[in-house]
């Protein structure tokens, strides 16, 4: 089959014919491509065309597609079987390794960051016995009916503020606060502090496209709830093992973190944690129900050790950061010379273009960014054989797999799009 024979039979099998909604290539107007295959940095669709890779799986492939510590792993664990609905020893390789690096002292793995973040949720409302919780706009946090409020990721690209089949009376326990506004937080809490169970909150917030977080909005979160008698939990589904090895360090102080897309090197993982006597309240030691037939699942399991492994010294972390600082450099000078309205926002190996001329703080600035423009640039980058996250609201991810080869071309690339682009 050939990308328009998949694209035509999927849409018959699938709604809107994708089994994720950004993969359909809605908002940058194009027909999705079909990947049949990756390797390091490259991903090959079914037309036999190479392209340099920044979705990375949107996000766990921080050592590029198929390394082959991570497929070793996977092999010899699918060997021994692929799931047994018992303990095993692999759940502690990749618990030991995950509770040293975080210094969270209890995990539970799950299968999606979304199941992290939900039963995160829950955690915290049976420990505080409130109801009430805050999220961010433009905060991604899985699709769970409470976290679909004011979403970004898929959700902000197809104008969905809310999710149709979220009852009012779910949604309505939502609070949906500025990011980065320390006002806002403030205010709430005075107004609503005793009824709050947690604040949620990416660490670095990265489905509007990359905002780095000011210090005083990190510092503001881990005060303020507190006070307050609510909890923090630090969504680090991106973050975790992306910008250092083990948690960002931007929450230091949070309740509960939750982790997943690089500790499962790209098999279905999520993972959430904090203090002992906190996630004792989890089932079975204590009320709180939570369960998953294939979670801590053998080859995921082994497939996040190895990639642990590989990341434990250091080196890896150094190295994308390099080779992303050379990419924001390049499309800097690819927007000069286009005299391009459009900014560049990095954090570590994350990266993202936005088609506004100042980088945004909040997701009303990013909604700012002209979409068009973007549509045009990531057409324009895909015909030169670079494959960028088909929304103006992704982050860009650089792996280790990359080069100043790959950077270099992208570079090119880059120049000729922002042409086409801006117009
Ligand atoms: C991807 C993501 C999730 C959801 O994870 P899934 O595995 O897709 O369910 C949650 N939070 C953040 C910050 C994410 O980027």
């Amino acid at each position: 089959m050939n990308n328009a024979e998949v694209r035509e039979a999927a849409a018959q099998l699938f709604p809107g014919g994708v089994n994720s909604p950004v993969r359909s290539f809605r908002s940058v107007g194009g027909a999705p491509v079909a990947i049949v295959r990756g390797e390091g940095p490259y991903v090959f669709d079914a037309d036999g065309k190479r392209y340099v890779d920044y979705i990375a799986a949107f996000g766990p492939l921080i050592l590029g597609h198929a390394n082959a510590a991570v497929v070793a792993a996977i092999e010899t664990a699918a060997r021994a079987g692929t799931a047994f609905g018992a303990l095993t020893p692999g759940e502690v390789e990749l618990g030991r390794r995950l509770t040293a690096a975080t210094g969270l002292e209890r995990v539970r793995f799950v299968n999606s960051g979304t199941e992290a973040t939900m039963t995160a949720i829950r955690l915290a409302r049976a420990a505080t016995g409130r109801d009430v919780i805050v999220k961010f706009d433009g905060c991604y946090h899985g699709h769970a009916d409470g976290l679909l409020v004011k979403a970004g990721s898929g959700v902000a690209t197809l104008g969905l503020s809310d999710s149709a089949g979220v009852p009012q009376a779910i949604a309505g326990l939502t609070a949906v606060l500025p990011y980065n506004d320390v006002e806002a937080l403030r205010t709430w809490f005075e107004e609503h502090g005793q009824e709050t169970a947690a604040v949620i909150v990416e660490s670095a917030a990265a489905n509007m496209g990359l905002v780095p977080p000011s210090e005083a909005f990190l510092a503001a979160l881990q005060l303020i709830p507190r006070e307050h008698g609510a909890l923090l939990i630090a969504d680090e589904v991106i973050t975790g093992f992306r910008l250092r090895y083990g948690l960002s360090e931007l929450l230091p102080r949070a309740d509960i973190s939750c982790l997943g897309k690089i500790i499962g090197a790209g098999l279905p993982v999520g993972a959430f944690g904090g203090r002992a006597e906190l996630m004792a309240l989890l089932a079975p030691s204590g009320p709180v129900y939570q369960a998953g037939t294939l979670s801590g699942n053998p080859l995921v399991m082994a497939a996040g050790a190895a990639m642990l492994d590989a990341l434990a010294d250091g080196t890896v972390y150094r190295r994308v950061e390099e080779l992303a600082r050379h990419l924001e450099d390049a499309l800097r000078a690819a927007i000069r010379r286009a005299e391009a309205p459009a900014s560049v926002t990095r954090m570590g190996s994350m990266v993202t273009l936005f088609f506004r001329p100042a980088p945004p703080v909040d997701y009303a600035q990013a909604r700012e960014s002209d979409t068009a423009a973007f549509a045009r640039f990531h057409r324009a980058m895909l015909e030169r054989g670079c494959m960028l996250p088909p929304s103006q609201f992704e982050t860009w991810f650089v792996s280790a797999a990359h080069s100043e080869a790959e950077i270099d071309a992208t570079a090119r690339a880059a120049h000729e799009a922002m042409r086409e682009a801006v117009l």
